[in-house]
């Protein structure tokens, strides 16, 4: 049995209670590890060692914590099979996504910000015959920064480079239900020679250790991405602190594929967006709208290659679709197909768990689903299910999709499939969304904002919005 290990003060350490969690494997539905049961006092010694790291690394150039940051994204870039390996084992993805995207990513994610906080100047503004202002961009701090289970080393490093790029020390929490490539991390950071306290790993359970770095009144800013009720629960507590908050929340969104599309490429990029990493990436377009002329069309195309898609163990090189995260996630979903069948729905393939045979039996694997004939504001249609389970819906005009799309209490990304240029730039100035893909889904640039409206969340991610957000501006006048 592997036993994690809290990343605090520079050392690889247990809970101060003694207490673990297990962990599972998803494509086996086995217990492979242990990770700290850590609690407020876990938390309380993380605040403490940043706390005391934060002269250090502040007053470190940009370019000394830059090298660092360079040094843990080289260590992973080199170790990258065995990080996607552990990536996969964890969450029950196909390795080669692992491969190909989260690690990868993870990689780009600090050598991103390892060299962008190199270019980030702050602001002056010069006043004629009076003075000028300028804008220092200071540190916070000691930030919280909390992820969640979908894209874990992916995410976790989203939130982590920029705020120690920007100066900051940083007690984060990865999600229970994946811990292992951020002890890999904490792995890492050591053999990088990270001075001591920069960075600090806390795991354990959200209600425990999410909720300790939320409440604890020296962390001054919280980066959380999550769902839209935890998100709430943690805006409940910080915002009365007056702390700074970035919550990047759920999502329901709409794919419109319009009559004169690429038919080719709407379809095989309407695969990716429904069903990669099973579904469950906070982009994925659940919604599918297809303008009525190629309805049938379209349905029964992508319904045959869907029937095709093979599900399997993460380590096969056909697989598809491996395993989704857990098995409550996997009750979840299979519980919101039974409730698009009793709002009226009909399953166009799919439907229904899927066991495989041997070591894998025990595994949490679901067919990919497409569902039809239901109304646009039915509760399939309005939640969030985060799994392989997409609906599809006609429409005749291009007033009727957007009511459709825009129906949500969601707003994070939309995909459009047009060729009508006029026509793309007018759906995405009314779709009500913080991103937009125009025939394409899930191309990013590392400099963009990213983030959603409504109750998809709060602020943006990306490029110098994250510097912003890590930074507190200070405005300094000089009368001339
Ligand atoms: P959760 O909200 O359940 O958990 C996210 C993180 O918050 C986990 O680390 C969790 O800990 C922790 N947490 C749970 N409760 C609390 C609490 N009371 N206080 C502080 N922290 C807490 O989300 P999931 O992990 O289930 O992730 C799926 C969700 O994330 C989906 O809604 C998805 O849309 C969203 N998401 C949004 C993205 C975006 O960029 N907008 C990107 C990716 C996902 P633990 O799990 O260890 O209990």
């Amino acid at each position: 049995m592997i036993y994690l290990k809290n990343y605090i003060g520079g050392e690889l350490v247990g809970p101060v209670n003694n207490e673990h969690i297990d962990n599972y494997d998803p494509s086996r539905g086995q217990v492979y590890s242990q990770i700290p049961d850590s609690t407020k006092e876990d938390v309380d010694k993380a605040v403490e060692a940043a706390e005391k790291a934060f002269p250090l690394w502040s007053g470190l150039s940009k370019s000394e914590r830059s090298d660092y940051m360079i040094k843990i994204a080289n260590i992973i870039e080199s170790r990258l099979d065995e990080f996607a390996a552990a990536e996969s084992l964890d969450n029950g993805k196909p390795v080669s996504l692992a491969s190909h995207v989260d690690i990868p990513r993870g990689v780009s994610n600090l050598k991103f910000f390892a060299t962008a906080i190199l270019h980030y100047a702050s602001e002056s503004h010069y006043m004629e015959g009076v003075g000028v202002n300028y804008t220092l961009r200071k540190p916070i701090g000691v930030v919280g920064c909390i992820s969640p289970w979908n894209l874990p080393l992916y995410l976790f490093t989203w939130k982590i480079a920029p705020a120690l790029a920007a100066g900051n020390c940083v007690v984060a929490k990865p999600s229970e239900i994946t811990p292992m490539t951020a002890f890999m991390l904490s792995e890492v950071c050591k053999e990088a020679g990270l001075p001591e306290g920069v960075l600090n790993i806390v795991h354990g359970l959200g209600h425990k250790v999410g909720d300790a770095i939320t409440r604890n009144p020296r962390i001054k800013a919280i980066s959380f991405t999550g769902g839209t009720t935890t998100g709430e629960t943690i805006a409940g507590i910080a915002a009365p602190m007056f702390k700074k908050l970035s919550l990047e929340l759920g999502g329901k969104n709409p794919n419109i594929i319009f009559a004169d599309c690429d038919f080719d490429k709407a379809l095989s990029t309407t695969m990716r967006s429904s069903f990669a990493n099973q579904g469950q990436i906070c982009l994925c377009g659940s919604r599918i709208f297809i303008e009525r002329p190629i309805y049938e069309k379209f349905k029964e195309a992508f319904v045959a290659k869907t029937a095709r898609a093979k599900v399997s163990y993460p380590s096969d090189p056909e697989a598809k679709l491996g395993a989704v995260v857990s098995k409550p996630h996997m009750e979840k979903v299979l519980s919101y197909i039974e409730l698009a069948k009793e709002e009226g729905g009909t399953v166009l393939t799919g439907g229904e768990q899927v066991v495989l045979e041997g070591e894998y039996a025990s595994g949490y694997y679901i067919r990919p689903t497409i569902i039809e004939g239901l109304d646009y504001q039915c509760r399939t249609n309005q939640e969030e299910i985060f799994g392989p389970v997409v609906t599809i819906t006609p429409f005749d005009t291009e007033e009727e999709v957007l009511t459709m799309a825009n129906s949500t209490q969601y707003g994070l990304a939309a995909t459009v499939w047009t060729e009508n240029l006029t026509r793309a730039h007018r759906v995405a100035d009314e779709l009500h969304s913080g991103i937009v893909w125009v025939n394409s889904w899930l191309v990013r640039d590392l400099r963009t904002p990213f983030g959603g409206v409504k109750s998809s969340g709060v602020g943006r991610e990306g490029g110098f919005e994250a510097l912003r957000f890590f930074t507190e501006p200070k405005n300094v006048f000089i009368k001339s």
